[in-house]
């Protein structure tokens, strides 16, 4: 064999660089369930299982193409325990050669694989990964200079780089962005469209086994991994993008903001889970959609909005997280130092938005953006949660979680804790906003339309206490002018109270 190539279990594509031009009869891969990959965050067992699976069938696949891969089983009595003790050992197993690994997604395993090659001695080299249609170096050229990095700006050089949604060099549409005609409610039951389930996939003998070994291995794991249906092979990922498109883009772009009782994914693709993994191609997907478009199948704010979020957000906050790394998941800009209330855990609140958004984590490893951003997000912001702690909990509780992609998200767009490094103003809303957008407050003890009274809403005392508290650092914001002049209209005494509340409630969250 001339060369190791090290397959980690976010680099599941059947066109991996690594291993694109490699011959077969030359290359031995490595592919490994370990421990500390295990226990780094606190996983969803969902989120386990797919994974596991989903690295099983790709060694199968991989041994089907002529490699010859080994597996190493997370229960295999003689396991490191880690990524850079495997490369050890396989180095011991066959004799020194060449080792390859595409980059990867995340700093903790780029240093560990990095301080491993450099005591081994090995011959190491890290293969660009070009899944992602904008490199580190490309990012980091575009951001060169600037004195803002804003999503929208990257999103448009993207647009004209790939060609998507573009006339004669010119929007689509004639707009770039269709983001205002994307945040309507769900309207009542009888006049709204039907919601489509995602696809569901019975799991095979395979995914059985790895449902065995995350009941046997990982028993007091998070969240519920009964009713396991996700896709683990890029055959089926794609059958679950293909029914989206059909059954949900048209709605995809009016709904986009809407939240609803009972409804874990509305319109949502639920495909981040198969992108990130490598199940799933990022400029496939969007071709297809725009596709849609082009045949009438589907809105132009639909498709627009949904390449927006891949193109745009996808590359945007991996380009954040290379170029500010490691510094970056040390910042705390706004001092939040409260521990994460344990209904972060149970979902057991008598806040229906949060109960109702934990439980669907619970039941799917899922929950769309606006439930991540304005209510897990929002309350951790206003309530002023210590960013490492929430960070740890989106990491490990999303089965579409990976460091690259969940830091800037949850420290910088939903906790304002990078200082604004890219959102122009915190994300911070009270209850009137959950309350427009969804039919959470319904079932609610609390009134949404309350600030101090005995059932006020707490995303209302705490917003204000927020607006308060954060008052010398966005006062002269002049994205936050108004709601300082509106803080200022309210009578002293009412403001007070809210901020005695807010007081009382920062004690003790899980009072709520
Ligand atoms: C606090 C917080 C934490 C998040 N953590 C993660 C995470 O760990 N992993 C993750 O993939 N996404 C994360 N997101 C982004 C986004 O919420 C999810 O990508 C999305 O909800 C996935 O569901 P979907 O596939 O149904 O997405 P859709 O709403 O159908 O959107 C389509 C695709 O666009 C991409 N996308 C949309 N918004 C973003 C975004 N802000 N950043 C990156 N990609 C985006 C995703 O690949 C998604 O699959 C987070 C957002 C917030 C506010
Ligand atoms: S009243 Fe407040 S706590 Fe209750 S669902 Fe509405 S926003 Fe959430």
């Amino acid at each position: 064999m001339s060369q190791l190539v090290l397959v980690l279990g976010d680099q599941l594509s059947a066109s991996l660089a690594s291993l694109r031009d490699a011959d077969p009869a030359s290359t031995r891969i490595l592919m490994a369930e370990v421990a500390a990959e295990v226990d780094y965050a606190p996983h969803h067992a969902k989120k386990l299982a797919f994974l596991f699976a989903a690295m099983r069938h790709h060694a199968k696949a991989l041994r089907k193409a002529g490699f010859e891969v080994d597996y190493v089983h997370l229960d295999d009595a003689d396991n490191s325990g880690s990524l850079s003790g495997e490369l050890e050992r396989a180095l011991q197993r066959h004799g020194s050669m060449p080792v390859r690994i595409t980059f990867p997604g995340e700093w903790r395993v780029k240093a560990e694989i990095e301080r491993w090659a450099e005591s081994a001695r090995a011959n190491f080299a890290w293969v660009p990964d070009d899944r992602f249609l904008c490199s580190p170096e490309d990012f980091a050229e575009w951001a060169r200079g600037r004195k803002t990095l804003r999503m929208e700006h990257f999103y448009r050089s993207m647009r004209r780089r790939h060609d998507l949604l573009m006339e004669d060099g010119e929007p689509a549409g004639g707009r770039w962005n269709f983001d205002a005609q994307n945040r309507e409610p769900l309207p009542p039951p009888l006049a709204r469209p039907a919601i489509p389930r995602p696809m569901q996939f019975r799991p095979d003998p395979t995914t059985r086994d790895v449902l065995r070994l995350i009941e046997r291995r990982c028993p007091d794991a998070f969240g519920e991994l009964a009713g396991f249906s996700f896709a683990v092979t890029p055959g089926n990922a794609k059958r679950a993008f293909s029914h989206f498109l059909k059954a949900a883009l048209p709605y995809f772009g009016d709904h986009q903001d809407a939240m609803a009782s009972g409804e874990d994914f509305l319109f949502h693709s639920v495909i981040s889970i198969y992108l990130n993994a490598g199940l799933l191609d990022p400029l496939e997907c969007c071709r297809a959609a725009e596709a849609a478009w082009r045949d009438g199948a589907a809105p132009l704010n639909a498709v627009e909005g949904f390449v927006r979020q891949i193109i745009g957000w996808r590359e945007f906050v991996r380009g954040i997280y290379w170029l500010y790394m490691p510094e970056y998941a040390e910042r705390n800009a706004l001092e939040a130092d409260l521990p994460l209330p344990e209904f972060y855990w149970s979902g057991a609140t008598d806040m229906h938005c949060v109960a109702e958004t934990v439980a669907g984590i619970r039941r799917n490893a899922y929950a769309h953006h606006i439930q991540r951003l304005m209510v897990t997000g929002n309350f951790a912001l206003i309530a002023g949660i210590d960013p490492k702690a929430v960070c740890d909990w989106y990491l490990g509780v999303f089965a579409d979680a990976y460091e690259w992609v969940e830091l800037p998200n949850t420290l910088g767009m939903a906790l304002h804790g990078d200082n604004g490094a890219f959102a122009s103003k915190p994300y911070a809303a009270s209850g009137r906003y959950i309350d427009r957008m969804s039919d959470y407050c319904e079932g609610c003890r609390y009134d949404p339309s309350d600030a101090t009274g005995d059932n006020a809403c707490p995303f209302n005392y705490l917003y204000w206490d927020f607006i308060a508290r954060n008052r010398a650092r966005f006062e002269k914001h002049p994205r936050m002018a108004m709601i300082y002049r509106n803080l200022a209209r309210q009578d002293s005494e009412r403001v007070a109270r809210m901020r005695a509340r807010a007081e009382a409630a920062r004690r003790n969250l899980d009072r709520l």
